[in-house]
């Protein structure tokens, strides 16, 4: 096993994550088999707990692993599944530690950060780089680690000093240190400063770790001059001094790097030019070219709490994105807080209360993404409504989905006061109810977490046919309640539709037949979603959202003829008759299954 390891330096929100995501694809494209483990070195024990409003959203695993965001951008930039164990935290460590003390396994000593924590970071490391996560068997050839947090950092001090310890003991050859840092602009000037880059450097030396490779940002490519002051105050190579300017999207993030020949400077350090290959990154050539080109806007409403964070809703806004580049579209995201559509706004603050409405009704689609707490319910009700009753496509996740089955509870039923018993414990009707998993009583630990398997039970619906008609589907979940199954029999009479349950029965997917796209689901779609393969309940609510439904759904009454959904959203959906790419970018025949392209 090989180690690459990703620090930051200067300031935070360097990009490190795409950074590290980067050197990873970079490194399969090369043939390599790849793994990553991201560290942070807060205290709480996994994100869950933690608030998307400070934190970003939280991405939830194949395990029920609640973890950091950027986990994310592994899995979606890799294609890989990662564990809960892939994502460290001082938490976690400290816990593991306590434990073993509890246990009486330390003998007597004294337990202290040097040596039990650090080696406890040590161990752990060892042992998740081997856990395979890319479907093959047996471990990766890569580990690519990223720290989180600056170099410099109180509380990433213990993972620091086990991290050195830990080239040490891996050897050279085995360990490469990649670190990412600000090569800043002043516009005064104009000219590159290196000096912030200089200092950080000289505080990860300080601290017992030397980069082999520095990946700078900055808003332009560096001139050759620049790079050679960089090498001569840092101690690091000129080839191994790689720009990562500013690009039009992160796609480009891998090919900046191949360009720079990254590839060759880390097989440098860790003695693989032997076996790695040139890179091969045509698809991501095709797909970031793709993306830069795109111009007919496809507008989605994204009706949420946390709209202010731009990475609340990162797993949903990556979603969209590959959804409506296979729809040859470019998104444009409509952040619209759900309190801003509330009566009270009105009255409050009547200026916010027009602009959420204008923007909302200027959208093609209307999204309303999973949440917590009854802030905004009523706004998000309000959207819910406006997408059915004007027939514009909906899209509705977890809650997202449960306050459209109260909307409708309260519009088409006339039940006034249908709600989830999460925002009314009183109320009586109660259309979402409390259906935790384990425990009644306890609020610990009974959330749904995780893969859950979903069967359809109706093949015509709409969502069965974008899932390509196959007989269940597994999706994450990340929730306590669940449509109420004693109000179903009502629902369904008035014309709702719950085309796919779980094996209890719960409802897992809801559908307003004879709408052009009202789907809810209790379950997370985003989270699967790839570049190289849209979530197919993402790509119909995007499709729809253009007109273009039709294009992407399987047609009717023709044989399946392959179980997997493969879609190569880098590549146009729509060809013409003669197989030929409709923005004429992309050339050849093509294979189709149910009208989608293979
Ligand atoms: N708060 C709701 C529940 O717990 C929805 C959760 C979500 O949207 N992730 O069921």
């Amino acid at each position: 096993m090989k180690y690459v390891l990703v620090t930051g330096g200067v300031v935070s929100g360097l990009g490190k994550g795409v950074t590290a995501s980067g050197i990873g694809v970079l490194l399969k494209a090369c043939g390599l088999r790849v793994t990553s483990i991201k560290i942070d070195p807060y205290l709480n024990t996994d994100a869950g707990t933690m608030s998307p409003f400070e934190h970003g959203e939280v991405f939830v695993l194949d395990d029920g692993g609640e973890v950091d965001l950027d986990l994310g951008n592994y899995e979606r930039f890799l294609n890989i599944k990662l564990t809960r164990d892939n994502n460290i935290t001082t938490g976690k460590i400290y816990q593991a530690v306590i434990d073993r003390e509890r246990r009486g396994d330390y003998l007597g000593k004294t337990v202290q950060v040097v040596p039990h924590i650090t080696d406890a970071i040590q161990e752990w490391i060892e042992r998740v780089a081997v856990i395979p996560v890319d479907g093959k068997e047996g471990p990766a050839d890569v580990c690519v680690i990223e720290l989180g947090g600056t170099i410099g950092d109180i509380e990433s001090m213990p993972f620091i000093e086990a991290l050195g310890q830990f080239s040490y003991r891996v050897g050279v050859g085995n360990f490469c240190l990649i670190h990412v840092s600000l090569v800043p602009v002043l516009n005064v000037v104009g000219e590159p400063k290196t000096k912030p880059t200089q200092h950080s450097v000289r505080g990860l030396r300080g601290l017992g770790l030397t980069p082999n490779i520095l990946a700078c940002r900055s808003t332009m490519a560096l001139d050759e001059n620049i790079k050679a002051k960089l090498s001569q105050f840092c101690h690091v190579p000129v080839e191994n001094i790689i720009t990562i300017h500013d690009v039009p999207n992160i796609w480009h993030i891998p090919l900046l790097l191949k360009d720079q020949k990254a590839h060759e400077a880390i097989f440098k350090v860790l003695n693989l030019s032997s076996v790695a290959q040139e890179p091969v990154l045509k698809e991501w050539n095709s797909r970031a070219e793709l993306c830069d080109k795109l111009h007919e806007p496809v507008i989605i409403a994204l009706v949420g709490k946390y709209t202010d964070h731009s990475d609340s809703y990162l797993s949903v806004m990556k979603a969209l994105l590959h959804a409506s580049v296979a729809c040859q579209k470019k998104l444009i995201v409509e952040r619209v807080p759900a309190c801003d559509l509330e009566d009270v706004t009105a009255k409050e603050n009547p200026e916010a209360y027009k602009a959420a409405w204008k923007k909302l009704k200027g959208a093609d689609g209307v999204l309303v993404p999973g949440g917590f707490g009854d802030r905004g319910v009523g706004g998000k009700i309000l959207a819910a409504k406006y997408a059915r009753e004007k027939r514009v496509p909906y899209l509705g996740i977890c809650l997202g989905m449960q306050i459209a089955v109260i909307e409708f509870a309260r519009t088409i039923l006339g039940l006034q006061d249908a709600n989830s018993t999460e925002f009314d414990s009183n109320t009586r009707n109660p259309c979402v109810i409390f259906m935790p998993e384990g425990s009644k009583t306890h609020m610990g630990g009974t959330m749904r977490l995780g893969t859950r398997r979903t069967y359809f039970q109706a093949l015509e619906s709409v969502s069965a046919k974008l899932y390509e008609n196959q007989r269940y589907i597994d999706e994450r979940h990340r929730h306590r309640y669940e449509v109420n199954p004693d109000m179903v029999p009502r629902l369904e009479s008035a014309g709702l539709s719950f085309p796919g349950k779980d094996e209890n029965c719960c409802c897992g997917i809801v559908e307003l037949p004879n709408h052009p796209y009202f789907v809810g689901v209790q379950f997370h779609p985003e989270f699967k979603s790839r570049p190289e393969k849209p979530s197919p309940l993402f790509l119909g609510f995007v499709a729809a959202s253009c007109g273009e439904l039709d294009a992407v759904l399987p047609r009717g009454g023709q044989e399946k003829v392959s179980s997997t959904y493969r879609f190569n959203g880098h590549l146009p959906p729509k060809l013409l008759p003669n197989g030929k790419a409709s923005n004429g970018l992309l050339h050849g025949v093509y294979n189709f299954c149910n009208g989608v392209r293979l």
